[in-house]
């Protein structure tokens, strides 16, 4: 039996959580809604998840002394971010189960090791190719043409670590700019819409997906997402049947997001994956006032050992984020009927950084 197996919490059992962002708060104020307590190691003393736990650690993720301590304080340990060193995550998992599983992060970590991966399960998704130097980048245009998008393997988020190669681009510019020496170029998917499954699965196999979302990005950061996507119901049926089978061959327990690209195929529209987050994401937010049930709470019944829920959606809904100097606008949004306001309580508002999110519930008929 493995150990994700034997995992069964009781109310006022306690979660470890790596990672102290806004999804790592919202994961511990949905535990404690289950009466289930959280600890959370950050090693920044501004942690937003700091504010809503009792047990903090406050430690560099190589600090092993910090994290055995922090170890034998939870009952099972969990993340919120999916760049979690190796070594954190052994140094964890030889003490508490650790969920999802340690070896998830080594494909999901990699964005070669990732496509790799979808690809074999004979998934839909961009072409691509490994680049570990100027010339193997010229060769690898030379087969899938541009545009193409260069992204690191590694450590890329928010489109940081990646760029649209286009016609006449200095090659050698281009790979000098990356600044790394292991990176993909993928074809450029000219998408119809972009969509995302946020998924969950138990550690009996069992697994239940949300609603298909849309997502627009604003300087590749994501600024809105709707649910329901509009796509027809057979494309939203496979889009998440691909996120089914994604989870069940990573042997996943927790919730995970599959972010995919809309395409205009030869016999209608379907679906390419871009990119599995081995978390709850940015794009199921909507989820924490347009459904029964929001993701962090289902993420929490997963790695506790019980049931998944069901999730009913309430109707239409939209999530809009709060980025960088939206946050002013707090106050205007605490006055719009119908909008639910989610503010992370963090410090000062730099270009780029995620501040808080809004969700819209509109009736059926609007
Ligand atoms: P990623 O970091 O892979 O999630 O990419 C961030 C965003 O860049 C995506 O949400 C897309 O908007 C865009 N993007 C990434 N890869 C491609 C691609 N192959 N073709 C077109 N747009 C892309």
């Amino acid at each position: 039996m493995t150990a994700s197996l034997q995992v069964k919490l009781k109310p006022g059992d306690t979660i470890g959580i790596l990672g102290g962002g806004q999804l790592g708060r919202m994961l511990a104020m949905a535990a404690a809604r289950l009466g289930l307590r959280c600890h959370v190691f950050s090693p920044d003393p501004d942690s937003p998840a700091f504010d809503v736990v009792l047990n903090a650690t406050c430690a560099e993720y190589a600090d092993v002394d910090a994290l055995e301590l922090f170890a034998n304080d939870v009952n099972v340990i969990t993340y919120e971010f999916e760049n979690v060193p190796a070594a954190t995550a052994m140094v964890l998992a030889a003490r508490r189960p650790v969920l999802p599983a340690q070896k998830i992060l080594e494909t999901t970590q990699d964005r070669l090791v990732e496509k790799d991966f979808i690809r074999k399960l004979g998934i839909g998704i961009a072409d691509y190719a490994d680049v570990s130097s100027a010339e193997t980048l010229r060769s690898a245009i030379g087969r899938i043409g541009l545009p193409a998008v260069i992204k690191t393997r590694r450590f890329g988020y928010d489109g940081k670590g990646q760029a649209i190669i286009r016609e006449g681009d200095d090659i050698g510019q281009v790979w000098e700019d990356l600044a790394t020496r292991s990176a993909i170029l993928e074809a450029f998917i000219p998408f119809e819409r972009e969509i995302s499954v946020i998924a969950a699965r138990s550690a009996d196999g069992h697994v239940e997906c949300f609603d298909v979302t849309e997502n627009e990005h604003r300087d590749h950061i994501l600024k809105f997402s709707r649910a329901p996507a509009d796509i027809p119901e057979a494309l939203a049926a496979q889009a998440r049947g691909i996120a089914g089978t994604i989870a069940s061959a990573l042997d996943y327990v927790g919730v995970l997001a599959v972010e995919m690209f809309v395409v205009q195929g030869e016999e209608g529209p379907k679906v390419l994956v871009n990119e599995i987050a081995p978390r709850v994401h940015n794009s199921g937010h909507w989820t924490l006032d347009g459904a029964s049930i929001s993701q962090f709470e289902q993420h929490i019944r997963a790695i506790a050992g019980w049931p998944l829920g069901k999730p009913v959606r309430h109707g239409p809904v939209t999530m809009t984020n709060l980025i960088g100097d939206d946050i002013k606008d707090y106050e205007r949004w605490l006055t719009v009927p119908g909008a639910t306001v989610h503010l992370y309580g963090k410090g000062p508002a730099r270009p780029g950084r995620k501040m808080g999110h809004v969700t819209q519930v509109f009736s059926r008929n609007e």
